[in-house]
């Protein structure tokens, strides 16, 4: 699929990368029809935010419609139209029960690291450096949407 890439500071282009997968039963895959541009992906394009890898795919405002499903996810169908959020969210442990969904302890892979920088491991986010997960973003043909029947709403 093609997708937005970060290639460096000030550098971002189209380029061909793997289409995603399901890799978990909740996960499904989207076929994006629309992303922003955030304000926030300026951070990432200026070089502010540390541990950006060369061909991270950027996108965290993403809508589109499912066209695979993971087999324990229940709450979605394939051709459902979604709006996925910018956090990723489990919606069962400690912080996603007290509806800080942003803090969720499970979707983030590399919390430990972000732990380090802000004190406290946060959620996993979508196109936006590896201390948030590593997570490829929106700005692309196709998403993979972790965690998608707790965040993502069906419009
Ligand atoms: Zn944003
Ligand atoms: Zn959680």
């Amino acid at each position: 699929m093609k997708a937005l890439t970060w290639q460096g500071r000030g550098k971002i282009s189209c380029e061909t990368v793997p289409d995603p997968k399901i890799e978990h039963g909740r996960d499904v895959i989207i076929k994006v029809t629309a992303c922003a541009i955030c304000g926030s992906d300026l951070h990432l394009m200026g070089g502010f935010m540390p541990t950006m890898e060369c061909g991270d795919v950027l996108g965290h405002e993403t809508m589109g419609e499912v066209i695979e499903v993971g087999r324990d996810n229940a709450k979605l169908k394939v051709g459902d139209r979604i709006v996925v959020p910018f956090t990723i969210c489990c919606g069962e442990c400690r912080q996603c029960k007290w509806g800080n969904w942003s803090c969720c302890e499970r979707t983030n892979p590399n919390g430990a690291m972000q732990a380090k920088v802000f004190g406290y491991p946060l959620a996993g986010l979508f196109g936006f450096s590896h201390l948030t997960g590593g997570i490829p973003g929106g700005q692309a043909e196709y998403l993979r949407v972790p965690y998608a029947d707790v965040g993502p709403i069906v419009v």
